[in-house]
């Protein structure tokens, strides 16, 4: 059994550190701390198995501060905000954007964005509170987006790549519409787990994504299909043997669960960590730039009693005033 954490720069090699470490662990704690608010990378290189697993707490928190939705909106847009964390860190690019788009029809949702960039999350959902009202306490996937697909966007501009993939919601949660997103776009066996969770008055979220990826292959990169592994099914037992209360718990550390949950096998590896942070990109003056290229006539028609142009951004819920003499 060997446990493998990310070494902090600054001792590199065990011997600068002048103490003997417990063989046979090759451990050292790693430089962040690895509870909330925290995407951690995870390998089990004998199965052929790889993936993230995350943890959010202030991130969520504030996001969903700025909305004041129903709980079981809260618990949607916490959970599909852990899977565009999820997704996001599988960017090879750090100029790179995920986002997560569920279009829907007949459903108590009618639209859902989240998205990623460089760590940076966020996320809003529009809802019928009239049409909640009448649903069940926990609605499913089917209730709350009726027909609904799941649009899921890898955009790298450097690799000037932008993919697309639609799957439609079905099942318990996000994490089982993604499991067929993977199954079916990418033909990658995967398991995705996701759980959010009110403790007290903070809201708290955790996601697992593992996949089975031959060494060398990544992602939709990868050469062969072959869904009958045999590492496969048993690494899908241990990894879905995970507890919603061990994802959403802010006081067990990511590997430590990891650890918990993978020891039996020869190697884990816990690899690159992403710190997760709320962002918003509404920019006022990249709102004035955008208005401005409109006709005169059409931002005369924008301007409120009030005498200024109120932009009101979705996403974070922030309102700009705009003088038109700015313009
Ligand atoms: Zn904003």
């Amino acid at each position: 059994m060997l446990r493998m954490v990310p070494l902090p720069t600054s001792c590199a090699r065990r011997e600068e550190l002048g103490v003997a470490l417990p063989s046979p662990y090759l451990l050292l704690m790693p430089t962040v701390q690895l509870n909330t608010d925290v995407v951690l990378g995870v390998a089990i290189p004998s199965r052929n198995a790889r993936g993230r697993i995350a943890r959010l707490g202030r991130v969520v928190d504030s996001i969903l501060a700025a909305h004041n939705y129903p709980p079981a909106i809260e618990t949607l847009l916490a959970e599909a905000l852990t899977l565009t964390a999820l997704l996001g860190s599988l960017l090879k690019e750090p100029q790179g954007q995920l986002t997560l788009q569920a279009q829907t029809q007949g459903g108590i949702v009618d639209l859902l964005v989240c998205d990623y960039l460089g760590g940076e999350l966020r996320g809003y959902v529009r809802h019928d509170p009239e049409l909640l009202e009448a649903a069940s306490a926990e609605p499913n996937l089917k209730e709350l987006f009726g027909e609904g697909y799941l649009a899921i966007t890898f955009d790298q501009p450097i690799a000037e790549e932008r993919y697309q993939g639609i799957v439609p919601l079905e099942g318990k949660n996000l994490g089982d519409a993604a499991q067929s997103y993977f199954a079916q776009s990418e033909q990658i066996p995967s398991l995705v787990r996701l759980a959010a969770e009110k403790r007290g008055d903070h809201w708290f979220a955790g996601g697992l994504l593992l996949q089975h990826l031959p060494e060398g292959e990544e992602g939709r990169e990868r050469l062969h299909t072959r869904l009958d592994h045999p590492d496969w099914p048993h690494i899908a037992i241990l990894g879905g043997s995970v507890k919603r209360e061990e994802l959403t718990d802010p006081d067990l550390p990511l590997d430590d669960l990891i650890w918990r949950l993978f020891h039996e096998e020869d190697e884990v590896r816990t690899l690159d960590s992403v710190q997760l942070s709320r962002g918003c990109r509404c920019d006022p003056d990249y709102v004035r730039s955008v208005i401005a290229r409109f006709p005169a006539e059409d931002r005369e028609a924008m301007i409120g009693d009030d005498g200024v142009i109120r932009v009101d951004c979705a996403f974070c819920s922030s309102s700009f005033a705009i003088e038109p003499k700015e313009l």
